[in-house]
């Protein structure tokens, strides 16, 4: 019996988690669910679910959740604060920990549950960007098992899950789905507006990756995740667009065989991945009728029009704090954008400001990267005025 942490449970990831978990009460329990800011949601989830502790990271909504609970009549413990949530996700409450809030706000609580050694299902992307060589020092000290649950890195450790299935590996081909602006060119972008963005053709996630899929900078987040999950240098990870979303990545060899993992558009898939690993567990997830989709399509990512990309790729050719840097510059951008204060095409040209402005120093600290991030946030706020929309 897996006891489960859900860390970001009200979101899209965290709802996909729990309904796996559900599938399978024999094996897997919710023991542990998080939420940001909503009591009511997560009240909701802990009556469906009846896990042990419930936390909100907001401590005002402390009160609001200890009296929601008992009015539920449930024993679930309410916590508030991000310490409670980096001590309940290390602690023996768990054992595995789905790693599911959005952001650099998942950094702490990622970084516990590496360091405590639990089967980590890792989907807070942003913290590897941010943290990568301390992540995987804390994973590598603490003896956690990472299991990457992002759609393309999920398919590369379905495909190469040891080190040493990677030997002779040349490269790795994320695939891409384009976004909800695939084919459109840069200046018909510029009146794009938050709802447009957030409508994406294949997948349905949470509002900031809906925008940076739009952006195509969940695809340069995705290139640092690779590299640090696979351990390879930016020029041997590739993106190609692949609009259907069905082959959801591939890894080539030196002697010419590529292998790539398929399957529909839903993250239950790499979820139960994770659960399971590595034995295999049902997800709810029909399996793929090529007939009926008839083609896959292959294109080259649109650099001019999508500049993240690019970005994404010379932040990690620079390395030290510059991913810090651009995740933070993009988490900053992406609010802005999302709350009407500016427009599409200044999410790009406020992150590449971001970093020729905040030159990267050595990211030999968790304190030297938490000053890295604090720096572009800073920046980025005050630079957003100048890209009011
Ligand atoms: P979401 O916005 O739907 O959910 C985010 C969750 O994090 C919510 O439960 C929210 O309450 C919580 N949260 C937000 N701010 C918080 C804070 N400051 N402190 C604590 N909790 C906070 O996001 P999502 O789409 O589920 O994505 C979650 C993570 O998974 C992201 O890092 C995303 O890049 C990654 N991911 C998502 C998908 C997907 O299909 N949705 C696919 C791959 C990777
Ligand atoms: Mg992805």
């Amino acid at each position: 019996m897996r006891r489960v942490a859900v860390l970001g449970a009200t979101g899209s990831i965290g709802g996909s988690a729990l309904d796996v978990i559900a599938r399978h009460p024999a094996d897997l329990r919710a023991s542990v669910l998080s939420a940001g800011r909503q009591v009511d949601a997560l009240v909701e989830l802990c009556r469906q679910h009846r896990p042990d502790h419930a936390v909100i990271a907001a401590a005002e909504g402390y009160r609001a959740l200890r009296d929601g609970l008992r009015g539920a009549g449930l024993d679930t413990q309410a916590h508030a604060g991000s310490e409670a949530l980096g001590a309940l996700a290390a602690g023996e409450a768990c054992d595995t920990v789905v790693a599911a809030i959005v952001g650099a706000a998942g950094l702490d609580s990622t970084l516990a549950a590496a360091r405590a050694g639990k089967r980590l299902l890792l989907a807070n992307k942003e913290s590897l960007v941010l943290a990568g060589e301390l992540m995987t020092a804390a994973a590598r000290d603490g003896g956690a098992e990472v299991v990457p649950i992002d759609s393309e890195h999920n398919a590369i450790f379905q495909c190469v899950p040891t080190a040493q299935a990677r030997e002779g590996l040349r490269r790795i081909v994320l695939t891409a789905s384009g976004g909800p602006f695939r084919g459109r060119s840069r200046d018909t972008l510029a009146a794009a507006t938050p709802s447009e963005a957030v409508r994406h053709p294949k997948w349905s996630m949470g509002p900031k990756i809906s925008v940076d899929s739009a952006t195509l900078m969940n695809k340069g987040l995705e290139v640092i995740e690779a590299h640090h999950l696979f351990n390879l240098p930016g020029d041997r990870i590739d993106v190609l667009v692949h609009p259907q979303s069905l082959v959801h990545s591939l890894v080539e060899f030196v002697d010419g065989s590529t292998l790539a993992q398929l399957g529909l558009p839903d993250m239950r898939t790499a979820l139960a991945v994770g659960f399971g690993w590595p034995r295999r567990m049902s997800s709810g997830v029909a399996g793929l009728d090529l007939l009926a989709h008839g083609r896959l399509d292959f294109e080259a990512p649109d650099l001019e029009t999508f500049p993240c990309l690019r970005l994404a790729y010379a932040a990690l050719a620079a390395g030290g704090t510059a991913p810090a840097t651009l995740n933070a510059a993009n988490e900053i951008a992406v609010a802005a954008f999302l709350d009407g204060r500016i427009g599409f095409l200044a999410i790009p040209s406020l992150v590449g400001d971001a970093l020729a402005a905040n030159p990267a120093g050595p990211a030999d600290s968790l304190d030297a990267l938490r000053e890295a991030d604090l720096a572009a946030r800073r920046w980025t706020e005050h630079a957003l005025p100048r890209h009011a929309a």
